[in-house]
């Protein structure tokens, strides 16, 4: 079975998809860690990232490995070397939309996204895993929050067990809203795969909801197609 959960940056996937793979032993694949490596690794090398063959090239040579085992936090490598926490920093935030919006990178992610679902039941999250990965999945959702609600959610994260002013928090959920903001607007406008609810996607808005909430609501859509 493949489960797509598609939707704008910080709505909650990646916290929605690994509870169900680890309730439901399914593998997770996170597809924004596959964009996120190759924007990091042409940062790292100096590569222009204006320069789309290179770029592609790049997307194209490099090996990429998920580590991860069912439900657990994904870890990423890219040519041997763990480059889990370097993926994530907003230089790399800033400048993924950039090049996944180049269609031999896309193409080049979409071979190894579509053979890490054979043989497995999987939950996938992307931007266009219902519309493009996997047109066929069973269970497609698009999730969605506010998105102050996401940016706090991004802040609250970064700073987990942290003791922060509410004005500092307040100051960075201001800059990470425009930053959120601006990528949602490149995802969602770029020619290829852009970032759309498939036409039967279930959408579930989680402003007002828990994570247990969501993952109830998908997994009784699974039970449902099962
Ligand atoms: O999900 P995450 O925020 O890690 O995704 C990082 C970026 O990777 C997105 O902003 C988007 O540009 C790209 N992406 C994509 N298609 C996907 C998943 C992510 O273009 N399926």
């Amino acid at each position: 079975m493949i489960v797509a959960i598609d939707g704008p940056a910080g709505s909650g996937k990646s916290t929605i998809a690994k509870e169900i793979a680890s309730q439901l032993h399914f593998k997770k694949l996170d597809t924004g860690a596959m964009y996120r490596a190759v924007a990091y690794t042409a940062l790292s090398r100096g590569t222009d990232l204006d320069d789309e063959a290179a770029i592609e090239d790049l997307a194209r040579s490099i090996d990429i490995r998920f580590t991860s085992a069912t439900g657990e936090d994904t870890m990423i490598s890219i040519d041997g070397v763990d480059a889990s926490k370097e993926i994530r920093t907003p230089q790399v935030d800033a400048n993924v939309s950039k090049v996944s919006a180049y269609p031999g990178v896309r193409s080049a992610m979409l071979v190894h996204q579509r053979r890490a679902a054979e043989d497995a039941d999987i939950v996938a999250e992307g931007r266009d895993i219902g519309t493009v990965v996997f047109p066929h999945a069973e269970v497609k959702v698009f999730l969605t929050a506010d998105p102050r609600e996401r940016a706090r959610r991004r802040v609250l994260q970064r700073h987990a067990g942290e003791s922060l002013s509410c004005d500092a928090i307040e100051a960075e959920v201001d800059e990470t809203l425009a930053a959120l903001k601006r990528r949602d607007k490149l995802d969602a406008s770029r020619e290829v795969a852009p970032l759309v609810p498939a036409e039967d996607a279930v959408h579930i808005d989680s402003t007002s909801h828990s994570i247990n909430e969501v993952v109830s609501m998908i997994e009784q859509l699974i039970t449902e197609k099962r």
